[in-house]
C-alpha cells in the first residue's frame, strides 16, 4: 500500500488546561505572555502524521525485511514473529509552529513553546491510532522505535531504513534527520506498530534509572533473550 500523509489533522489548544500544566497563574503578566504564543500555535501550527501499511518479506533471528527494506534488530525480530503486516509512522507537531517568532535567548517562552509544541506531538499521534483502530481494526497494538530502549536493542541510525520505507518524508509532512538520526522539529516520533497480545514496552529493554517517562520495568528475562552471545 502507498503511504498516507495526514497534513490537516483538526486541533483546539485548551488555553485553561495548558496554563494549568504550565505552572502559570492566569491573570499573570506569565499568562497572557503564554496566551499570546498560544493564541499564535493555534493559527499556523499543523500536527500531521504519516504512515504506511507494510508486509514482512522474510525474517531471520538478526534481520527482517519489511517492503524491501533490511532492518536490524534481534528484538525488533523477535517482536515480529508471530506477525506478517505491521504499519510504519512518523508523527510531527509540524515545523510551521517553528515560524513563531522567539528569541534563543529567551529560555521560559522557548520552553512554552516546545510544551505546546509537545501538546501537538500527541494530538498527532491519537489522531493516527485513532484512525488505524478504526480502518484496520487492529486491537492490542505495541510500537517499536529506533533508538528507543538500551542502544542496542534498535540502534537510532534505523532511522534511515525506517524513513525509506516512506520515500521522501520531508517532502510529505516536514520532518528531517539529523546526521546523528534526530528528526526535526524536534516534537515528533516515529516507529512500527503491529498487533501483539504481549505487552511489549521498549522501557522493558532499557537500562535508562530514574526516567519519568517509563511505562514498565525492567525485564532481565527479556533483556537477556535479545542480546548476542
Ligand atoms: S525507560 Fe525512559 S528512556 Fe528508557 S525506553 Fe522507557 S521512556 Fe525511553
Amino acid at each position: 500500500m502507498n503511504n498516507e500523509a495526514i497534513t490537516n489533522i483538526p486541533f483546539e489548544l485548551d488555553m485553561e488546561g495548558l496554563l494549568k500544566e504550565a505552572h502559570i497563574e492566569p491573570g499573570t503578566n506569565d499568562a497572557r505572555e503564554f496566551e499570546d504564543i498560544l493564541n499564535k500555535a493555534q493559527k499556523v501550527a499543523r500536527p500531521k502524521a504519516l504512515y504506511k501499511e507494510c508486509f514482512i518479506q522474510s525474517k531471520g533471528e538478526e534481520t527482517i525485511t519489511i517492503d524491501d527494506i533490511i532492518f536490524t534488530s534481534r528484538a525488533l525480530c523477535m517482536n515480529l514473529n508471530q506477525v506478517e503486516r505491521v504499519f510504519a509512522h512518523v508523527t510531527t507537531c509540524g515545523k510551521e509552529i517553528d515560524e513563531i517568532d522567539i528569541s534563543d535567548n529567551d529560555f521560559l517562552k522557548r520552553f512554552w513553546l516546545d510544551s505546546i509544541k509537545a501538546t501537538l506531538l500527541g494530538i498527532s499521534c491519537h489522531h493516527l491510532s485513532n484512525l488505524l483502530n478504526r480502518r484496520y481494526k487492529l486491537g492490542k497494538t505495541s510500537t517499536m522505535s529506533p533508538g528507543s530502549g538500551d542502544v542496542n536493542v534498535w540502534p537510532i541510525e534505523q532511522q534511515r531504513e525506517l524513513f525509506a520505507l516512506f520515500g521522501d518524508v520531508e517532502t510529505l509532512i516536514g520532518v528531517t534527520l539529523t546526521d546523528s538520526f534526530l528528526m526535526i522539529p524536534n516534537k515528533s516520533l516515529s516507529g512500527i506498530s503491529f498487533s501483539n497480545e504481549i505487552d511489549f514496552q521498549s522501557c522493558q529493554l532499557c537500562h535508562r534509572e530514574n526516567c519519568l517517562e517509563r511505562r514498565a520495568p525492567f525485564d532481565k528475562g527479556l533483556w537477556n533473550s535479545v542480546q548476542h552471545d
